[in-house]
């Protein structure tokens, strides 16, 4: 699933493509999952944002589209087989492609995100400065959930999936199944600041394709973090971390298949 920097990379590479530019026909066969598309046609676009897992693409009049990837969604500058929506800018047009349809489109009043629950209780965003150290500790203070779940949550903090929350346990040492409220304090700022690391690098690496390359940037290329991954799918290859004899290992939380090592993240 595309997490923040996939996302993030995404909509820095769109930007230039639609600033300025009007959003002519948004061209596709499903409402129910591309909803009130027909509001924004006709509209230029005034600026892009990000948060957590969602494009924001701010639109003339007050209006707003929220694009959310799901699984395996995306934008291609060519035509692709799994093309969902076609946004069609005049002189020229973007592929919206999602093989697995999971990805949505809203187009909603600026900033009313009230049908889409998610983004409405989402946390602070990891690489900006309103995500602090003692807020991130009282998050994880109040929950006996463990903490890869409560990373999941996207509440403490936005846009950490699956990818991103094992490289973030692994590079502060906690095992993933700990209470989210027994870290002690030296632990908390670890994982905040290796969140921070681990974002802001995947960030510049363009993301994270993997071996089943659903994630590609617009342009076609692949990110490149997975290059830089010490747990995630590494199962039974050796721990990274200096001086360490284990091995990574795959066990499963919160359903989502997990990767650690047992012998620097000691439950
Ligand atoms: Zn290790």
């Amino acid at each position: 699933m595309p997490e923040l920097p996939e996302v993030e990379t995404t909509r820095r590479i769109l930007e230039p493509y639609l600033l300025g530019r009007t959003l002519v026909r948004l061209e596709h066969a499903d409402p129910a999952r591309y909803r009130r598309t027909e509001l924004a046609e006709g509209r230029s676009v005034l600026g892009t944002r990000r948060r957590g897992k969602y494009i924001l693409i701010e639109l003339e009049g007050g209006l707003e589209a929220v694009v959310h990837l799901g699984m395996t969604g995306g934008f291609r500058f060519a035509p692709h087989p799994h093309t969902r929506l076609t946004v069609h800018l005049g002189d020229a047009v973007i592929y919206y492609v999602d093989p697995r349809r999971f990805g949505k489109w809203w187009v909603v009043e600026a900033g009313d995100y009230g049908g889409i629950e998610l983004l409405r209780r989402m946390g602070p965003e990891p690489l900006s400065e309103e995500f602090e150290l003692e807020a991130f500790r009282q998050a994880l203070a109040r929950t006996p959930r463990r903490v890869k779940e409560v990373l999941l949550g996207q509440e403490a903090v936005a846009g950490v999936g699956n990818i991103y929350a094992d490289e973030s346990l692994w590079m502060s040492r906690i095992h993933p199944e700990r209470p989210a409220r027994s870290l002690r304090p030296e632990e908390v700022e670890r994982l905040y600041q290796a969140i921070r690391g681990v974002m802001g690098r995947a960030v510049s690496a363009g993301g994270s394709t993997l071996s089943d390359a659903s994630y590609r940037q617009p342009d076609g290329k692949p990110g490149y973090f997975q290059l830089e991954h010490n747990a995630y799918d590494r199962a039974g290859l050796p721990c990274n971390t200096p001086g360490c004899t284990g091995r990574i290992a795959k066990t499963v939380v919160g359903g989502r298949g997990t990767h650690f090592c047992p012998e620097c993240q000691r439950p």
